[in-house]
């Protein structure tokens, strides 16, 4: 059997397996929340009460209803995109508009970015106006929703499309280590992205005001400096502008590194728990888990990388993926869109080991957590959070094995009251 045909059978069987197993997994976790709807379990009666319990069951399967329809129209995407000729047809369009050539090859993959996010605009726009709207959690106008969009368009287009043009052209002067240069380019992009995030792009979406609870910032000083660390500042941002969600987090390098608080985080919480959470993400800071995850991720890119550096060589690849490669012109806008397409498919079955060691950092930075604040603000904080998120108390294990990177909040409290 000739590689093209080989690649054809394993691509549909692959993604035929990865649907199958997302359309289980969901049904699992419908099943066990169902099951679970109508009583609060036994360890959190007294905590939490059955209207709250359900509103959370009746959220996780609003989130899976929708999420049904995402699988299946990104497998009929990706299918369109792929055997039934989509990039090919679109690359036909863009060759007989401009020629071969670079500027070409940037607006096809400029273009399926672009036709791609069109049509997961109205399951975009059902998620955040039809089901975070009506569990109350949908904060955002249109009129915001629109600026964001336009801002998000602007800002994707001035930092992608270098990038986009460097990688294409090193794929096609960098000889046969370019995607050895192509990844050194983007971690450094990444590394100066991450550098300018919290003073330039940022502050584009949102508002951050400095931290003028007195009382909340002594303590938190406190806190930071028996745990040895220093931020520039506290802020808190205007996340209530778009969402009822809540969360904390660092960003910054060194010197520039700051601490923000969602504002709606300072009205659910008390000051101790609000310290607690912040321990908890100091915790991360000590275990480097943001320097791991960096490295794994770069480690993830370059292997990547090298991988399409071979295949973009194979006339197989695209063959076997409804595409005719250009004999004459450049052919690398169509192997790097063809790569982006079909890795998710294959890289899904791999998605427990991420999620699993996820869980673990969790775990690690709520013991850091304990250690420098009493764990009852730990606890207590957690459960508001989960409960004021809407988060199901009884998710499917096996669906919680896929998809959750922060462990489920029956298994962060008995690992808590365990220590
Ligand atoms: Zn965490």
């Amino acid at each position: 059997m000739d590689a093209s045909l080989t690649l054809t059978l394993t691509f549909v069987l692959a993604l035929l397996a990865n649907v199958a197993l997302k359309f289980w997994l969901n049904a699992r976790q419908v099943r066990h929340v169902a099951q679970h709807r109508h009583a609060v379990p036994l360890d959190y009666v007294n905590a939490v009460p059955l209207s709250d319990h359900q509103k959370a069951a009746d959220y996780t399967l609003a989130k899976i209803r929708l999420s049904q329809w995402d699988i299946a129209l990104d497998a009929a995407l990706l299918l369109g995109w792929t055997l039934l000729g989509g990039l090919h047809a679109l690359n036909q369009v863009l060759l007989d508009l401009m020629g071969p050539g670079m500027p070409q090859q940037v607006a096809l993959v400029l273009s399926f970015v672009a036709v791609g996010g069109l049509l997961g605009l109205p399951l975009s726009l059902m998620q955040t106006f039809g089901v975070e709207q009506r569990f109350g959690f949908n904060k955002i106008t249109p009129k915001l929703w629109l600026a964001d969009m336009g801002k998000g368009l602007v800002l994707g287009l001035l930092v992608g499309t270098p990038l986009l043009w460097v990688v294409l052209w090193l794929m096609q002067a960098g000889g046969t280590l370019w995607w050895l240069w192509a990844w050194g380019v983007m971690v450094l992009w990444q590394l100066f992205l991450m550098a300018i995030a919290p003073n330039v792009i940022m502050p584009l979406f949102n508002k951050f005001t400095p931290l003028e609870d007195e009382s909340l910032k002594t303590r938190v000083q406190a806190l930071m400096q028996r745990a040895g660390f220093t931020a520039k500042g506290f802020f808190v941002m205007d996340g209530s502008r778009r969402s009822a969600h809540s969360n904390a987090f660092f960003t910054g390098f060194g010197a520039s590194k700051r601490v923000v608080f969602f504002d709606t985080l300072l009205q659910q919480l008390s000051p101790a728990e609000m310290e607690a959470v912040l321990a908890h993400e100091l915790g991360h800071f000590k275990y480097r888990h943001i320097v791991k995850m960096m490295v794994t991720q770069f480690a993830m890119t370059l292997a990547g990388l090298a991988l399409l550096g071979w295949l973009a060589q194979q006339v197989w690849f695209y063959v076997g993926l409804g595409v005719m490669p250009n004999l004459t012109g450049s052919n690398n806008a169509l192997a790097l869109v063809l790569f982006m397409l079909v890795v998710p498919v294959f890289s899904f079955f791999l998605a427990p080991l991420a999620s699993w060691r996820s869980r673990q950092q969790e775990f690690e930075a709520d013991a850091y957590a304990v250690s420098q604040t009493p764990g009852q603000d730990l606890a207590s904080a957690l459960l508001k959070l989960y409960q004021d998120n809407a988060s199901t108390l009884t998710p499917d294990p096996w669906y919680v094995k896929f998809y959750y990177s922060h462990p489920p909040a029956s298994a962060r409290l008995s690992r808590m009251r365990a220590a």
